[in-house]
Parts: C-alpha cells; sequence; structure tokens
C-alpha cells in the first residue's frame, strides 16, 4: 500500500508543485516527494508489521521531513493514527483501520481549524476518513473500505477547485485560487488511491482478490 502511494506521488509531483504554485509556494510536490521516501523506507515490503512501531517511526520522519505546513499535518495525522494502535499489533481489520483513520484524523484537527470548504487538505481527508468509517461500520473488508475511501478523496480534491484558500499559504491568494485544486487535497486523494491500489494488486497477486 505505501510502495503505490509513493508511486502516485512521484508520478503526479510536477502537478502538485505546479498546484502550489497557483496556490502557494511551489514546494508542495518535492516536499511529497521526500515523504512518500521516507514512509516508504519505514515499511519495507513483505517484513513482518508491527503497526504501532512503524507509525510512530514514520509520523517522526514525516514530521522532520521539512518545515512546511503539509508535512506538520500528515506527520500529526500518522501519529494520530499511530496512538489508536495497540503495541505489537500485526493485523489490522477493517475496524481497527478506521479507528487508526479516525485517530489520525483527530490529531489533525487540534493542527488546524480548517473544516470542510476552506479548500485544504481537510477537504479530501474528512470526506476519505468518514466513508471509511462509514464502510467498516456496514461491515466491509479493508479493500472495499479503501476503494470508497479513495473515491471521497478525490471527489473531495476535485470540488476545491471551485473554491477559495482561506488557509496556509493560499489565503493570501484568495480569489486566484479559484479554479485550481488544492495541491494538499490533491496529495490526500493519490495516497488514499494508492492504498487501494496497492492493497488490490497484492490481493490479486495472492489469489483472493
Ligand atoms: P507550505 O504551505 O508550508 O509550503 P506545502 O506546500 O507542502 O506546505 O502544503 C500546502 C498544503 O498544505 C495546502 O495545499 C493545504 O492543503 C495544506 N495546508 C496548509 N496550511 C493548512 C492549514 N492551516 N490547515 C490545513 N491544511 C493546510
Ligand atoms: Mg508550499
Amino acid at each position: 500500500m505505501m510502495k503505490s502511494a509513493a508511486l502516485r506521488i512521484r508520478e503526479q509531483h510536477s502537478r502538485l508543485s505546479a498546484l502550489d504554485s497557483t496556490c502557494g509556494d511551489g514546494d508542495h510536490g518535492s516536499t511529497m516527494l521526500r515523504i512518500v521516501d521516507r514512509l516508504e523506507r519505514i515499511f519495507p515490503s513483505g517484513a513482518p508489521a508491527d503497526f504501532q512501531t512503524y507509525l510512530q517511526q514514520a509520523g517522526w520522519q514525516v514530521l522532520s521531513s521539512d518545515g512546511g505546513a503539509s508535512s506538520s499535518l500528515l506527520g500529526a495525522f500518522v501519529l494520530g493514527m499511530a496512538a489508536a494502535l495497540a503495541e505489537d499489533v500485526s493485523y489490522l481489520d477493517c475496524r481497527q483501520l478506521a479507528t487508526a483513520f479516525e485517530s489520525g484524523l483527530n490529531a489533525v484537527r487540534r493542527h488546524t481549524k480548517a473544516q470542510l470548504g476552506d479548500k485544504t487538505m481537510m477537504d479530501a481527508l474528512i470526506p476519505a476518513v468518514e466513508a471509511f468509517l462509514k464502510a467498516a461500520q456496514g461491515g466491509k473488508e479493508v479493500m472495499d473500505a479503501l476503494g470508497d475511501a479513495a473515491r471521497a478523496a478525490n471527489a473531495g480534491a476535485e470540488a476545491t477547485e471551485n473554491l477559495t484558500a482561506r488557509y496556509g499559504r493560499a489565503r493570501f491568494l484568495g480569489e486566484k485560487t479559484r479554479g485550481h485544486q488544492d495541491p494538499g487535497a490533491a496529495s490526500i486523494a493519490l495516497l488514499f488511491d494508492g492504498f487501494y491500489r496497492g492493497l488490490a494488486n497484492s490481493e490479486g497477486e495472492a489469489g483472493h482478490g
């Protein structure tokens, strides 16, 4: 999942920086490249997972990858996920992952007052986590829940195109940010799409997807 999310960011980092040139300072693509490089190194493929430890390490790595807004908020998200897990958990079912995502979102909410409609990454993150929670509560498996979350994140990111920025550097550009997606929201959509594709591909390979 992490590999595939990293791939999605690498495919589109120029677009992310171009969006940030219109809405901020143009560094979002390179910041996201650093973030996914670090995430990928923490989650080695094939190794037995200890999710709490991995997510804690990953959260600090993301936080220290850059001084910008997105690394602080994404770092808080990952650390918030770790905080919801018990020690030595090497398997997460859909409900446990939902609880972790919810805890991550709550951690981000302690760092920003941005709400839905303020044209930030929250416009993709809130719907993604809510869609995942709803799917988990409805008894769906992780892959289907991630599919729902990815679609919700993408719809949320696309909807930022018609919004005016009120938070972050983009707030100084106000109305000029209309007509362009928020770069942070676009990244969240790519990450969830990557998680979904990564899991779907690995389950396909394992012959039970
Ligand atoms: P910086 O703005 O420090 O250069 P990035 O360019 O990496 O950081 O990330 C910009 C993205 O971070 C924005 O598109 C937005 O989604 C998100 N962001 C910035 N400030 C805030 C905030 N106060 N609340 C929520 N999200 C924010
Ligand atoms: Mg920037």
